[in-house]
């Protein structure tokens, strides 16, 4: 029983791919025409859009398209050579989150996606993670999810247009609040105590020789320390 829960759980798509197959052959047209595959090959990286119902908006399939050519070959220059050359987008009927990753693979909500045209840097949060391959033994998911946007913040195409900014400091805040709040105190740490320190703590995580003290090391401070002085100044 296990085994067929973790492989339900890897290959969610799979299974439904599987399933609109087996539908197919007996004779269910609707479930037959829903799904379409088209792959794009550009500046040597392979993209597989799966589209689980064709009435996805072409305007916005367009878009995902394009900023995954903008900012994925960026991410890669900056933080990750090795990254995968081959990525797939699934735009996920059934899918209830925003977006999420694995095995190279982001799954996007069609709901969501539809009802939100401008949050196009889902993508570039997204393609981060790819980027990042960090594995299972890195550091904590705040801080994973913390640098995924702060690339956001710094890669992203339409950030403005979609109103998405980093929120202000806040004393009832923490580091680990992850993401946006995560994002800003890793960019004031860049003006204001160590420039390129998102790139060498993208690095150790990746290397898995991250550790708490990976802070200290790479900037005199120990992480609540950082905060501490970051809460005392937060100007970025
Ligand atoms: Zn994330």
């Amino acid at each position: 029983m296990a085994g067929l829960i973790t492989r339900s759980i890897i290959y969610p798509f799979m299974k439904k791919t599987l399933v609109s197959l087996l539908l197919c052959s007996v004779g269910f047209q609707a479930v037959c025409n829903a799904q379409s595959t088209e792959v794009f090959k550009r500046k040597s990286y392979q993209l597989t859009f799966i589209e689980q119902d064709t009435t996805f908006s072409k305007a916005l399939k367009e878009k995902l398209v394009k900023t995954f050519y903008t900012v994925y070959p960026e991410l890669a220059k900056e933080y990750n050579k090795k990254t995968a050359k081959n990525v797939t987008f699934v735009i996920d009927t059934a899918y209830k989150g925003v977006a999420e990753t694995g095995n190279a693979t982001v799954t996007f909500s069609y709901k969501y996606m539809m009802a939100h045209p401008a949050d196009i840097d889902v993508v570039t949060h997204e393609v981060m993670h790819i980027v990042q391959e960090y594995g299972y033994s890195a550091g904590p998911v705040w801080l994973t999810e913390g640098i995924a946007d702060y690339a956001r913040n710094k890669y992203g195409v339409n950030n403005a247009g979609s109103k998405w900014t980093l929120p202000a400091y806040k004393p009832t805040q923490s580091y680990e609040n992850s993401y946006r709040i995560t994002a800003r105190f890793l960019v004031w740490i860049e003006k204001n105590v160590k420039p390129d320190f998102v790139k060498d703590i993208d690095a150790s995580l990746r290397k898995h020789t991250y550790t708490e003290s990976t802070w200290k090391e790479e900037t005199g401070k120990t992480l609540d320390e950082l905060w501490t002085s970051y809460s005392a100044n937060p100007t970025i």
